[in-house]
């Protein structure tokens, strides 16, 4: 599931691609995923405008349209952006196809349908009827202490829960957690002050890696969980294997070595 650093990706591949293009078209919009807003005023509000500017909070992505119309993609569990010149290279689950002036496409690829395109006037007013937290790469190491000394429940859960921090997912809350000496089902009040600064730190540090390396797995640090997250997977610090739990339904990748449960 795309999460903070890979829609970060897609934001700047968006900025570096397909912005002040004019729009001549747009075509294989998939109604099933659009929220706010039907078929025809999406084209009527793309086609001979041009995207703009770009902007994310968490996992969703802003495309500027005009001074007051914005595009929101959230991708759900699988999806991702391509922008190309010839139509065959077009990926076979578009959503929505945007067509520029210079005959290059921008497609909106998202195979399950779980992705949603919506519209909005105002970012803050968007964020706030979703109820999304502060961004994970802009909390505070006071914010994040405060949020968490007032929440019950594990570690992980609440990494995840999106009105207190957006962006992260269960991939990188496991990476968090496993960088920090944490098992991933610890009840908050156990952790030490020392234990969040290691999780805030972590979780910063991350995140940038993760924007750096483009979410290319292979230019990971070899001492990251993320690219053993798999069955059989072995511990990347030790040489032991990996463990899976549910937390909140989700698998989770622990090492039983690493991340003993206090
Ligand atoms: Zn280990």
């Amino acid at each position: 599931m795309p999460e903070l650093p890979d829609v970060e990706t897609y934001k700047r591949y968006i900025d570096s691609t397909s912005l002040h293009k004019k729009i001549t078209k747009v075509n294989d919009i998939h109604n099933k995923i659009l929220e706010n807003i039907s078929k025809n005023e999406l084209k009527k509000v793309l086609v001979h405008n041009e995207l703009i500017e770009t902007a994310r909070h968490g996992k969703y992505l802003f495309l500027r349209i005009t001074d007051d119309h914005w595009l929101v993609i959230h991708f759900g569990m699988t999806g991702y952006v391509k922008y190309f010149k010839d139509i065959d290279d077009k990926p076979s689950h578009t959503r929505l196809l945007i067509k520029f002036e210079n005959d290059f496409y921008l497609a909106f690829h998202n195979q399950r349908l779980l992705g949603k395109i919506g519209f909005t006037n105002d970012i803050k007013n968007y964020i706030n009827k979703k109820k999304l937290g502060v961004d994970a790469l802009d909390i505070s190491r006071s914010l994040f202490q405060q949020l968490l000394d007032n929440k019950r429940g594990m570690i992980k859960s609440a990494l995840m829960d999106q009105s207190m921090i957006a962006g992260i997912g269960n991939i990188y809350a496991d990476e968090i957690l496993f960088q920090s000496g944490i098992h991933p089902k610890t009840k908050i009040h156990k952790l030490t002050d020392n234990d969040l600064e290691r999780v805030y730190r972590n979780m910063q540090e991350i995140l940038d890696v993760a924007i750096k390396a483009k979410v290319n797995t292979n230019e990971f640090p070899r001492t990251y969980i993320i690219p053993n997250r798999e069955k059989d997977g072995m511990c990347p610090k030790g040489e032991e294997k990996l463990e899976t739990v549910k937390v909140n339904g989700r698998t989770t990748y622990f090492c039983p070595v690493h991340q003993k449960k206090k």
